[in-house]
């Protein structure tokens, strides 16, 4: 049996496989990303997986379509192969190789761990992103890497609120459910208000980003 028509009878034992299947690796994508797609006229499913798949125990990447098929389809379940792409993307920050870094990023990782996670947190890779507005921070588990943007670089408070933001989605991680991962969840928000002055904060960082807005559009 070929692995999409596998993972999917491991989904729905009593439903019959009737597509046609496509699975890719790519380039494209950063880390242990992927997509589906379906075209219903000919009923072609097509998995985009990132080229990190590749060599990846079966049983794991078995998890990983039936995830993406229970969004496709949006249906609920749980298999035993989904626990293992759970797992295995929870830990795979352990092996993935840690060779970016930044001055002041470093800085501020340190201040944080230090400060509000007792220095337990391991660094991750610490990447200054774009200019961005729409994108503060951002944290990706399938290269451990926290991403923040330079617009913070002049706010140095701001630019810690942030670090602890995404410190936060590394030590929390995600919940799994029927294929979706879940990150703000009620505990992660719970931990990020106990930041001091978050709330002075976040008005600050909206009135920056109103700000810089208004500047773009002129
Ligand atoms: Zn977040």
């Amino acid at each position: 049996m070929r692995l999409v028509e596998k993972a999917f009878k491991g989904l729905f034992s009593d439903m019959d496989f009737i597509y046609t299947d496509v699975v890719k690796y790519s380039g494209r994508f950063k880390g242990f990303n992927a997509n589906v797609k379906l075209n219903r006229f000919t009923k072609t499913i097509t998995f985009c997986l990132s080229r990190n798949w590749q060599g990846v125990d079966e049983s794991i990447r078995i998890g990983l379509l039936q995830g993406l098929m229970l969004r496709l389809f949006k249906k609920k379940g749980r298999t035993t192969n989904m626990d293992l792409y759970e797992n295995f993307i929870k830990n795979i920050h352990i092996a993935v190789p840690k060779n970016k870094s930044n001055p002041v990023l470093e800085q501020s990782f340190n201040r944080i761990n230090k400060l509000y996670f007792a220095g337990m947190v391991d660094k991750p890779n610490l990447r200054l992103g774009k200019n961005s507005i729409r994108t503060l921070g951002n944290y990706d588990y399938g290269t451990d890497t926290i991403t923040i943007s330079s617009v913070l670089l002049n706010h140095i408070d701001l630019l810690d609120y942030v670090m602890y933001h995404e410190i936060l989605h590394k030590k929390h991680k995600f919940k799994f459910k029927n294929g979706r991962s879940f990150h703000h969840t009620k505990t992660f928000k719970k931990n990020e208000k106990t930041y001091p002055n978050s709330k002075e904060l976040e008005d600050k960082l909206s009135r920056i980003l109103r700000k810089k807005k208004l500047f773009l559009f002129l």
